[in-house]
């Protein structure tokens, strides 16, 4: 049996001891460097390819086309495991998991992530460019003919 001393020595320890936690959401902590919380996109970045897709093991990235060498991104942040597999194998660091954990919602629907090209920078497909006035009216230069 303990003595009623060293019980009241470890009291006053714990009580003098700064605490383990922290009286959240009042204070906030930053997570650790390395923390992997919610995916963010660098549409810039993106060829394409698809294997943050292929390596999902939750099933829960898309990477969809837009226009010509444009591409969104779509997480569903309720399969997400937050596993960072995605940002692994993505070869040219299209994906970067941030430190931010403060995701919860209301609605279920609003666990998704969408992260798109910026607009102003999204061209559309050659095929559904318009064309140019000169390239509507101006014909094709003819060849000229050989002087001497
Ligand atoms: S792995 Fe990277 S580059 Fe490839 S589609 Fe995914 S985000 Fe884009
Ligand atoms: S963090 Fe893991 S589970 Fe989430 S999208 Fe990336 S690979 Fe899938």
């Amino acid at each position: 049996m303990k003595r009623p001393g060293r019980m009241l020595a470890e009291v006053l320890r714990s009580a003098l001891r700064k605490p383990a936690t922290v009286l959240y959401p009042f204070v906030k902590i930053l997570m650790p460097e390395h923390f992997r919380g919610r995916l963010h996109f660098i549409p810039e970045k993106c060829i394409g390819c698809k294997l943050c897709m292929r390596d999902c093991p939750a099933n829960a990235i898309q990477i969809i086309k837009v226009a010509d060498k444009q591409f969104r991104c779509e997480v569903d942040l309720a399969r997400c495991i937050y596993c960072a597999q995605c940002v692994d194998s993505c070869p040219r660091k299209a994906l970067e998991a941030s430190r931010e954990f403060e995701l919860a919602q209301l609605q279920r629907k609003d666990l998704f992530m969408r992260e798109s090209p910026d607009p102003s920078k999204v061209s559309a497909p050659a095929s559904e460019q318009p064309k140019t006035e000169s390239a509507k009216s101006e014909p094709a230069p003819a060849n000229k003919p050989a002087n001497g």
